[in-house]
Parts: structure tokens; sequence; C-alpha cells
């Protein structure tokens, strides 16, 4: 019987929010991804969880969706808190029946689940509070005259800078590390300022925009070797049209993908540029249900990019098997500490079509440090390797999560 529901939230280059639900059975932890007042939403669906049987899982999911019906029926902040209510809940399951995951999902295809290294935009830790502004997390120091408050300007206009001078050293110095610590792809952002640009909103990529982008590329694509596969990111920002030319540009690297190069309310020109790209598109992290992923594999999406944290996992295994009816691999977006990261691990063992987990954690220092239970570290060599230690195969350390916690939020039952 479910006894207690709580929450956390550590500060790292996102709000990671844990879920811990307490019952007579044992305990499970689970993760959301970030979204405004999610602790609050969690809280408030608790009720629907206390005195429940913890292993009713879909039953309890349908109750909490179907609370949430009126106000959130497509995504958004309830069905983020589902995902990691959700994750808690077969967390406790697999230990209390002392099995992992990936047992109670259908079994392996494989234990070694191949990560690839967010690269970013060649820099180092950045922080993103849940309105997407920067920030210096708490823990790295009190915020100074020089800390930046003003929006980012990769989420809120601003590729025009003038002032901005690329550094295609930094990115191939940041492609270099990530390949020596074992990563077998990485993917850089290309929505990055940049001198030429002269307007902030009409998503075009002029020509030597491009041929700036494709240095970008080039210079990484020289850094490494060629076993290294690579990707890039344009979060949502340019029109189909340059999508398109981007596409064609950047066709000679053979990049694995090109994700979300278009909105991702835009159907029409996920198609176009789909039609026109010789380089494959992969979308999907901004979208939540099996419905909505039959429609972006219906208009020729080449790699589906679903966030577990967001959809879930018995949506997201939903997702993967409609992907294998159209042969399209999962590579699923992930910026998730260690209790995401494994949940999501443990489902890509289980589905055929996995081809890469996302890993966003490589600049925090204490990624590793909030796993326990494990002898070895959990990414090795760009791999998360499952054993069969029960439920996630790991839990949270929760010292170390209360050192690196959101001041402002309750620490698992201890208010702020
Ligand atoms: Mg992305």
């Amino acid at each position: 019987m479910i006894k207690d529901v709580q929450t956390a939230v550590i500060e790292s280059n996102y709000d990671w929010t844990l879920v811990k639900i307490i019952a007579d059975e044992g305990v499970g932890y689970g993760e959301c991804f970030f979204a405004l007042g999610l602790p609050d939403v969690i809280r408030r669906l608790s009720p629907l969880l206390i005195k429940q049987d913890p292993a009713n899982i879909t039953k309890l999911l349908r109750s909490l969706k179907t609370a949430g019906l009126l106000t959130s029926p497509h995504g958004g902040a309830l069905q983020h808190a589902l995902a990691g209510i959700e994750t808690a809940l077969w967390d406790l399951l697999g230990k209390s029946l002392g099995a992992p995951l990936y047992r109670l999902w259908g079994g392996a295809y494989r234990n070694d689940i191949r990560l690839y290294a967010d690269c970013h935009g060649g820099e180092g830790l950045a922080s993103l509070s849940s309105i997407l502004a920067p920030r210096t997390p708490w823990w790295l120091g009190e915020a100074t005259d020089d800390t930046p408050h003003e929006v980012h300007p990769k989420y809120h206009g601003g590729r025009a800078a003038e002032a901005f001078e690329l550094d295609l050293d930094l990115y191939a110095r940041r492609a270099r590390e990530a390949a020596e610590h074992g990563y077998t792809i990485l993917k850089f952002d290309l929505d990055i300022p940049n001198p030429h640009s002269r307007d902030d909103y009409n998503r075009t990529l002029e020509p030597q925009e491009i041929d700036l982008l494709v240095e970008v590329v080039r210079a990484v694509r020289e850094s490494i070797s060629e076993e290294v596969g690579l990707a890039v990111d344009c979060h949502w920002s340019l029109s189909a049209t340059s999508g398109a030319a981007l596409g064609r540009a950047l066709e000679p690297f053979k990049l694995l993908w090109i994700e979300d190069p278009v909105p991702p309310e835009s159907d029409e020109a996920l198609a176009r540029v789909v039609r026109e790209s010789p380089t494959p598109i992969a979308s999907g992290e901004n979208h939540y249900s099996a419905v909505q992923f039959n429609r972006l594999l219906q208009l020729g999406m080449q790699i589906a990019a679903p966030d577990l944290q967001k959809t879930g996992f018995a949506e997201g295994r939903r997702i993967a098997e409609l992907a294998e009816l159209f042969t399209v691999p999962l590579a699923p977006h992930n910026i998730s500490s260690p209790i995401g990261t494994l949940a999501a691990a443990h489902l890509a063992s289980t589905i055929p079509n996995f081809l890469v987990l996302e890993h966003h954690g490589i600049d925090v220092p204490f990624w590793e440090e909030l796993a326990a239970g494990r002898d070895a570290p959990l990414i090795q060599e760009g791999h998360v390797v499952l054993d069969d230690a029960p439920g996630l195969g790991v839990t949270l350390d929760e010292e170390v999560a209360y050192r690196y916690r959101k001041r402002d939020e309750a620490f698992f039952g201890n208010a702020p």
C-alpha cells in the first residue's frame, strides 16, 4: 500500500525533479522532465495514490491522467509528473520482486546501452532554469554582478550576435574530449549566435550563415575519428527552406541526423524538410503520445527522439513499437540524472529498434555520485551497463542529492 509520495529538485544543468514513492512493499525513485510548478503538481496528485496498491501501475496512471484531462490533455507539467510517478512505481515493483526493469519489460536485446554525448554549443557546463534563463547554480557560488541575468539567446531570440566570435578550436577540443571518454556518437548545437545573422526571428539562414555552420561541423568532424558518428540539433529554430538547405550543405559529413530543424507544431514544415534534406531528420522530444508520434512517422521523420521523462514508459514502449513498424530507430532525448537515465536505459534494452540514448550530463561534476548501489561507474566507455540489480539497478544517494538540492523546494518530505 502506498504511504507517501515525495519530491526533491536538484539544481543541475536543469532542474532534475525526482519522485520518491514509499509503500509497505518498499521504496521507488523516478524522475520527471522539468516543468513550471512541477513539485506542486505531484503533491496535488498524490491523494490519488495514497493507500493504493503500487503494483497496479497502468491503472493508477490512468486515474491520474483522467484527473488532469481537462487541464492538460496533450502534454505539459501533468504528463511530466506522470512520467516520474510511473518510473518510481516500476522501480518499487522491480525492487520488491528482485527483478531488473528490463526483465519486467520483456527481457534484454542488449545490456550495454550506447550513449551519445551532447556537447552543446561547444561550451562547458551551462545551467538553465525552468524558464530557460541562464543561472549559476548556487553550489558553484553565489551570483555576482557578472552573472548573466538576461534570457538565453538561443531560446529567446538572439542569433544575431555581431560581437560573437566563433571559436572552432573549442568545438574541436570538446569533440576530442568526448570521443576520448569512449562516446561513439556526439551531438552539437547549431542554433548558435553568429555574426552573419541580421534578424533574430525570421528563421532564415542566409548563405554565409550556412557556410559558417558547415565550418563548425567540419572542425568537429576533422578532430575525431571516422568511427565516431555526429549529429546536430537546431532546436526548432529554422524555416523549412533553411532546414532543407542546411541538410543539403551538411550532406558530405554523413551526419546521423539533424534534430528539430523546424517548430514542433508545424507538420507541413517537417514533411518538407524530410523530403528535401538528404541528411536524416530526428524529432519528437516535444511530443507526448503514440498518436502524436504516428503523425511524425507518417510525415517521414527518420529518427524518433521521444523524451521518456515526458512520455513515461508504457507510452514510451508504445512509441517504440510503432516506430519499429515504420522501421524507424529510437534515439531517446535525455537530460536526466542517473535515475531518469537508468529508466531510459532499461527501456532501450528491451526494444529492437534502439539506436542510442542521449547523455546530457558530461559536464555535471556530481552526475555519477548521485547513484548509489553500484561498485563501478554507471557510464563506462560511453555505455550504461545494465546488470541483475533489481528495479532501476541503482538507488539515489540522498546525501549527495541534498548537497545539490534546489534550496527553495521541498527535499523528500522536508520543507525547503
Ligand atoms: Mg534536442
